[in-house]
């Protein structure tokens, strides 16, 4: 790895989706002081999970990655936190135990605060005057609420992301090595509104399965090994803002080679994905695994172009493809892309995000997606995965631990006008628990075969 280009380069490279500070010396100021905080995660985990995702990309393991489209600096609660982290472990171990596969579990949380926008400005009525203002672009650059004050870019925010992380990666951490991660709490995790609901039972069902064989193999003295209590699990987030990700890199004292340290990995979106831009830029020189958003409009020419420039020596589990395609294009469009990467014998992992090729705004003004385009752009990865011959490696999906009402459908039946009842996002619908669950089930279904 090269050494990393300074901010003044990668910004002169022309940074699609950056805020527009009024105040330098405060960026200045905020860079310079993220630039001496410790590290939130340890590159010899990085390097753990970067394996991890090669095994998937062999078949050898399934990468789950979910949470929050876009984390809030008042979601940083403890309950909230573990309510998370609570529904991300119910689905691993659905797939884990349905389709007899380990799973690695990675969170859209403990960073996931910056969000690129199709508009800078938003643009409402407000008593009955049309006002426009800068657009919400994350807790990271600036406040949801929609007036002057709050919508200006504060650069002081991007040390709040710092401590947010930090407390929210911290309880992580004290919850999947502290007990509650412990296999033999698989019942209650599931706790509350979802036991009651036809997936929660399922679950239930499932888990005295789980407690059975835990008890057999104790019975029969195969020991106690330290995989039954603690699990491991990664953080991740959009590295959107090169004011913070450029503070927050290091070089790795063992190796020498630079790491992004606010998150195990760190993926490209579909909006700074461009080849000579800023991101693609700065994410060649980290060594972090990294994933690379792939939607309807990449041709498998810039997909090959994007491997040669983002892992150039092709280590297995560096890079992972993250298409979002929409179910309506995945079966066209997928195929082609995964036919000429492979041929060229690129190694990548391929990861399903079924999330954002299916939002649309509703009559009544929510942005939502269907439940069954949810599952049937998974279904069509999948498909096309098994055409080809090649390996599905995992899905992402934007969810919640809590009873939220966001996407449209699934076993509850939620209806447009339902969304009102709890619609909580500040950005993309999320999956609720129920639906969470229901999604793991009938993916294992699908890893199964
Ligand atoms: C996201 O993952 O929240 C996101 C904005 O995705 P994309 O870059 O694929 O639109
Ligand atoms: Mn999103």
């Amino acid at each position: 790895m090269s050494e990393i280009p300074s901010l003044e380069q990668l910004h002169a490279l022309g940074a699609a989706q950056q805020p527009t500070y009024d105040d330098p010396a405060a960026v200045a100021a905020a860079v310079a002081r993220l630039r001496t905080m410790p590290p939130l995660v340890f590159a010899g985990e990085c390097d753990d999970l970067k394996a991890k995702i090669a095994a998937a990309s062999r078949g050898e393991a399934f990468i789950l990655q979910g949470g929050d489209c876009a984390e809030t600096f008042v979601g940083a609660t403890a309950d909230n936190v573990r309510n998370k982290l609570r529904v991300l472990l119910q689905m691993a171990v659905v797939l884990t135990y349905a389709a007899s596969v380990p799973v690695v579990k990675v969170g859209r949380l403990a960073g996931q605060y910056a969000k690129p926008r199709s508009s800078d400005k938003e643009t409402r009525q407000v008593d009955g005057e049309s006002v426009t203002l800068p657009a919400y672009r994350g807790d990271a650059v600036n406040g949801f609420d929609f007036t002057p004050e709050s919508r200006r870019p504060d650069p002081q925010r991007l040390l709040e992301v710092y401590h947010a992380s930090a407390s929210t990666l911290n309880l992580v951490r004290a919850f999947t090595t502290g007990g509650y991660a412990d296999l033999r709490q698989v019942h209650t995790w599931n706790s509350e509104f979802v036991r009651n609901s036809p997936v929660g039972q399922h679950y239930e069902a499932m888990a005295s399965e789980i407690d059975r064989a835990l008890t057999f193999m104790q019975a029969i003295g195969a020991g106690d090994p330290d995989e039954f209590h603690r699990v491991d699990f990664y953080s991740s987030h959009e590295a959107l803002l090169l004011e913070y990700e450029h503070a927050m890199t290091r070089i790795d004292s063992r190796t020498e080679n630079p790491y992004n340290v606010s998150g195990h990995m760190v993926w490209i979106g579909e909006r700074t994905r461009q080849l000579d831009g800023a991101h693609v830029e700065y994410f060649s020189h980290i060594s972090n695994p990294i994933g690379c958003k792939l939607g309807p409009t990449a041709t498998a020419d810039d997909a090959l172009a994007l491997a040669a420039k983002l892992n150039p020596t092709n280590e297995p589990g560096r890079l992972t493809f993250i298409t979002r395609f929409g179910a309506e294009r995945i079966r066209d469009g997928l195929p082609h892309l995964v036919e000429k990467v492979t041929a060229e014998g690129v190694d990548v992992a391929w990861v399903c995000d079924a999330m954002h090729g299916n939002t649309f705004e509703t009559s009544n003004g929510y942005k939502t997606r269907r439940f069954e385009d949810v599952l049937d752009e998974v279904q069509g990865f999948f498909d096309v995965h098994r055409a080809l011959g090649t390996i599905p490696a995992g899905i992402l999906v934007e969810n919640t631990g809590d009873d939220v009402t966001e996407i449209i459908g699934g076993g509850e039946e939620l209806d447009e006008l339902g969304l009102a009842h709890r619609y909580e996002s500040v950005v993309d619908p999320r999956l609720n628990r129920v639906q969470s669950l229901e999604l793991a089930f009938l993916v294992a279904e699908m890893l199964r075969r």
